[in-house]
């Protein structure tokens, strides 16, 4: 078990990744400047590769997913895959391709709803952008990420003198209600920011797609010229920083624990287990970390997309053997890692008796015979045989027969690849929430069962007598 010293730091060090990453590029940027710093190194889709035992690569798309894996020191094509899979995307508010919006005096900024947001958490918070900016340089375009420090947004209430019956019936509209403000157009008028004048250059100001304050802060926090922002992808988040809470700093308060805190954790447990052990692995370790979960997985970077296949297949390629790839499916293991739902104190006729996963109680194994977790008992067993190994307690959940049930990356990816799959995560409450609530020593459990089924799957998998 690990000390308390330890597990404290370790939730530390991810509330302050947590703090860096607004949108699932800053998500995948801050990992990949970890795999690099660890001696990862970046490989590219549109290049040929030249793997080879001992090494450690990675490779994005979109710069919204990211596979990372560390070659075995005895893989050879055909071998199986240790993997932990997890997303980078989380519930949020993103910015319009048209956004600007003067409504009574107030210049606003359109937004879609991403994914299943409980959108009524996004009020009366002081909110900011995050996320990636095309930029042209010279004759090169450039992909740049922009994390505004400061709250610039915001989604007020209404009052409830003008709505009496909000505590018991609060349903904003999503359309209407929802549309955050930037600034009051007396204000902009008084700092001189007006439509530009008619130039030759095309530019996103001149185009009048956005409130021309939000365009001129992006390009100063860019150090850019207005004319050469192309476009922009933007996420809205809280500005408030993810803190430890509860009287004995138990918890952590924080945004997008679902699904940072796995592929955060998945990523450490693959840097931490490239140890001497790596050596005489005979399998591939490998996270996948992909976007768009929170939509069904099914866009070109997502987990229903030919990327976890493709990358699988080059790593099986072999001119002594054509059917190396095949032979590794049933070798492999993936671990979907993905938050689970802590028994609620205030809710709990919500959780079934004998399923009631609580905090610091361990990782959590999801069941569903209906197939929305990819868990099977073969699955079941071998984790528990690795859990046992590394120490880290383990947890069942199964939801109510009344209740609807969530679904992760697990069940698309297996069915889609046949790779043997079990579903799990850290036990958390409020989830989808704009500020979730897990506990501290769910970060270094999770780091230590990853680390630990990279290192003892593969004699794991080889016990099994059937
Ligand atoms: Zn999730």
């Amino acid at each position: 078990m690990a000390t308390k010293e330890k597990i404290m730091s370790a939730a530390k060090q991810f509330i302050n990744y947590i703090n860096k990453t607004p949108s699932p590029f800053h998500a995948v940027d801050e990992l990949k400047q970890k795999l690099l710093k660890a001696g990862f190194k970046e490989l590219r889709e549109t290049e040929h590769w030249d793997i080879k035992p001992l090494n450690k690569y990675f490779v994005t798309r979109n710069q919204s997913s990211i596979i990372a894996f560390a070659v075995g020191g005895r893989y050879l094509p055909g071998n199986g895959f240790s993997i932990v899979g997890a997303h980078t995307d989380s519930p949020c508010l993103k910015v319009k391709p048209i956004s600007g919006k003067v409504s009574c005096g107030y210049c606003q900024v359109g937004v879609e709803c991403y994914g299943g947001g409980i959108w009524g958490t996004w009020f009366d918070r002081d909110l900011t952008v995050g996320g990636r900016v095309l930029v042209k340089n010279g004759d090169k375009i450039e992909h740049r990420l922009v994390h505004v420090q400061r709250p610039i947004l915001r989604i007020p209430h209404l009052a409830i003198h003008l709505q009496r019956e909000m505590n018991e019936k609060f349903s904003p509209n999503k359309e209407t209600h929802l549309c955050p403000v930037l600034a009051t157009c007396v204000q902009t008028k008084l700092h001189g920011i007006e439509k530009p004048e008619d130039t030759n250059t095309p530019s996103i100001l001149q185009s009048e797609k956005h409130t021309p304050s939000l365009v001129i802060l992006l390009c100063e926090e860019l150090s850019i010229q207005t004319e050469n922002l192309l476009d922009f992808e933007l996420c809205l988040a809280d500005t408030q920083p993810a803190a430890l809470g509860g009287i004995f700093e138990e918890f952590i308060f924080a945004p997008r624990l679902d699904n940072l805190l796995n592929a955060y954790t998945a990523t450490l447990g693959l840097i931490e287990s490239c140890d001497a052990s790596l050596e005489s692995d005979t399998n591939i370790r490998m996270t996948c970390l992909f976007d768009n979960e929170e939509v069904g997985s099914q866009s070109a970077q997502g987990a229903g997309s030919s990327l976890q296949e493709l990358v699988l297949r080059r790593l099986s390629t072999s001119t002594s053997n054509s059917t190396a790839y095949e032979e590794s499916i049933p070798k492999s293991y993936m671990l979907s890692a993905d938050q689970a739902h802590a028994i609620h104190p205030n809710y709990s006729e919500k959780h079934e008796a004998n399923h009631q996963p609580g905090f610091h109680k361990g990782i959590v194994i999801k069941f569903n015979a209906n197939q929305r977790y990819a868990t099977t008992a073969i699955t079941t067993a071998i984790l528990r045989e690795i859990a046992r190994k590394v120490d880290v307690p383990i947890q069942d959940f199964v939801v109510r027969n009344d209740s609807p049930c969530g679904s992760t990356i697990g069940p698309i990816m297996s069915a889609k690849l046949g790779i043997p799959t079990i579903d799990i995560g850290a036990p958390q409450l409020s989830m989808h929430s704009i500020r979730e609530m897990g506990c501290t020593s769910s970060v270094q459990q999770a780091i230590d069962l990853y680390r630990g089924f990279f290192q003892h799957y593969p004699q794991v998998f080889e016990s099994l007598n059937f």
